[in-house]
């Protein structure tokens, strides 16, 4: 299926050289082969983006992430074909370790917290891949920084916090990690408008920190507000792309995808960018 560019509008140019992640013609399956997930999927991440991915249940978007991490094997997968690179190097069958190591951090669905542990225990486990001591202390200030209402509550088990709350310390713990790439595999399900809200600003200000990301939502009016540019996909293939506000513009996404009407589609503003092509200011 030839990838539509969206909205008449030109797509600006997503050459993958240079960029923080590319994915090139990448294919996956899962159960030797038995069941296909991914055909031919080539995307990219540029440095200082935020890159959604958007596609109906099965479309094979967490499967992407899985590929990106590592973590295919561990859910019976594997690439079939495509190459995978992270910050110029092949890191197509990288373990879950290396790619952590080289700066690739994983929010995954569910907020996956250790219930028993305090807010302060989750932090550091998510800390203990780095062994330097000022750096360690500078994670956790800046996440203490980023998430006051887990500084207040620090010493709670983390089972003991809200939905919200429970969001913010994955991340949190994520962010212990010292990523350059975030991907964040549906952070808003479940939670009070007004909770998505603060997760949508929260992911924002961790982009202008300089860490490039990788967003999965089924809230996809959310994502598209704060995307520098999104991938849509259908039956394991990318069928559409472009900038966040490209795809806010195109009907057919907004049928398929947004499930809104006009109401909806202005109740999130597009994040203006400087310099970023396809922003309304
Ligand atoms: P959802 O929004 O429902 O999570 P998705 O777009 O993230 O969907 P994937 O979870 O990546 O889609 O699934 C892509 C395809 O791979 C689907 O057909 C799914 O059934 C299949 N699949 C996913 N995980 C496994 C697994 N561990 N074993 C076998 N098949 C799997």
């Amino acid at each position: 299926m030839p990838i539509v560019p969206t909205a008449g509008q030109p797509t600006p140019d997503r050459s993958p050289d240079g960029a923080l992640l590319s994915v090139d013609a990448l294919s996956v399956a899962y159960r030797g082969g038995a069941i296909r997930a991914l055909e031919d999927v080539s995307l990219c991440v540029r440095h200082g983006e935020i890159v959604v991915l958007l596609g109906a249940n099965g479309a094979g978007k967490t499967t992407t992430l899985r590929a990106v991490t590592g973590l295919l094997g561990i859910h019976g997968g594997a690439v079939t074909q495509g190459e995978i690179r992270f910050d110029g190097h092949v890191s197509t069958r990288s373990t879950p370790w290396a790619n952590v190591k080289r700066g690739i951090g994983l929010v995954m669905e569910g907020r996956r917290v250790f219930s028993e542990l305090s807010v302060e225990d989750n932090l550091r486990a998510g800390g203990h891949v780095t062994r330097d001591r000022a750096e360690f202390r500078r994670n956790y200030a800046q996440v203490m920084e980023l998430f006051p209402r887990l500084t207040q509550r620090r010493s709670v088990s983390a089972g003991l916090l809200s939905g919200g709350e429970q969001q913010m310390l994955a991340i949190g713990r994520a962010l212990m990690q010292s990523p350059r790439l975030l991907l964040l595999d549906e952070p808003s399900l479940g939670l009070a408008p007004l909770v998505v809200e603060q997760i949508r600003q929260i992911i924002v200000e961790i982009n202008k920190a300089g860490t490039g990301v990788v967003l999965i939502e089924q809230n996809a009016m959310m994502a598209l507000s704060i995307a520098d540019h999104a991938y849509v996909l259908e039956n394991r293939r990318v069928a559409r792309e472009g900038t966040g506000a490209q795809l806010l513009a195109d009907d057919s996404i907004r049928d398929l995808y947004l499930g809104l009407g006009d109401e909806g589609r202005r109740s999130y503003r597009v994040r203006p960018r400087a310099g970023a092509a396809g922003t309304t200011p």
